[in-house]
């Protein structure tokens, strides 16, 4: 799962690159396409029934899976990209965040960017408390209480609840659901051979959402603007590493003192 662990990470860096005011969300489907299947690849969002495009591109109010198209994006827009790739029947997925700057609109720039830094972050706390973990269920304690922590005066941060992680592998949903929460339940045990795809879904006000009537695009009901990252993550005999992230993670779990251990 390394190699479409990196090829996943490579598309998501295709489309990040072109992030600007003027593009389209399709042209940014393009070249994470155009970078799969050059690698030898394909798109495993195209094989979700009914879904046609490489990533998922959800702007402002919208969550997660909002539809790539002819949308424009704008100064100051806050959007999230999620891609995977499948290669040699085993999958990746990941996504990030990223805020446009808008110079017009400092404050709604600074808080955007909050939120999209806090959620990476509550990420990378998900993801080092997987390094230690004896059940799943510690992962989303951690993702929580990092959120709790870390939103600003104005009010708690909501975490969606009817969206979660996943295992991954020969498929890119398997179980078990990884929750972005705290649960009673401490979910399956950790052991060498799990992957997890760890995804916080954040947003600055409430985390009710509806699903809008495209049939996909997820967005909040009360039109504050939300976050989403997420990293495809093995657990094996010598530690965890992050498939999705060419260092391994090494960079994002610094701050929370774990070091990625290489699969041998
Ligand atoms: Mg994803
Ligand atoms: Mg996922």
């Amino acid at each position: 799962m390394v190699e479409p662990g990196l090829i996943t990470a490579a598309a998501l860096d295709a489309a990040r690159s072109l992030i600007a005011p003027g593009v389209t969300t399709a042209e940014l489907d393009a070249a994470a396409s155009a970078l799969i299947t050059g690698r030898g690849a394909k798109s495993n969002f195209q094989m979700v029934r009914g879904y046609r495009h490489t990533i998922c591109a959800s702007v402002n109010e919208e969550v997660v899976h909002g539809i790539p198209g002819d949308r424009v994006l704008a100064p100051g827009d806050i959007l999230s990209i999620d891609a995977g790739a499948e290669y040699k029947g085993w999958n990746g997925d990941s996504a990030f965040t990223f805020v446009l700057p808008d110079d017009s609109r400092p404050e709604v720039v600074a808080a955007r960017q909050r939120l999209s830094d806090v959620t990476e972050g509550s990420l990378w706390a998900g993801i080092a408390a997987l390094a230690t973990a004896k059940h799943i269920g510690e992962v989303g304690t951690a993702i929580q209480e990092h959120i709790e922590a870390n939103s600003p005066d104005s009010g708690t941060y909501g975490i969606l609840r009817e969206y979660v992680g996943h295992g991954i592998g020969r498929k890119m949903h398997e179980s078990p659901s990884v929750f972005n929460y705290r649960v009673a339940d401490p979910g399956p045990e950790v052991r060498p051979g799990l992957v997890l795809a760890i995804e916080p879904m954040v947003v600055i006000g409430d985390q009710a959402t509806f699903v809008e009537d495209d049939g996909w695009t997820v967005s909040t009901i009360d039109g504050t603007a939300g976050s989403h990252w997420e990293h495809s993550v093995a657990v094996h005999e010598d530690g965890i590493w992050v498939l999705t992230a060419p260092d391994g993670g090494a960079a994002g779990l610094a701050p929370f003192g774990v070091t990625p251990r290489e699969i041998a």
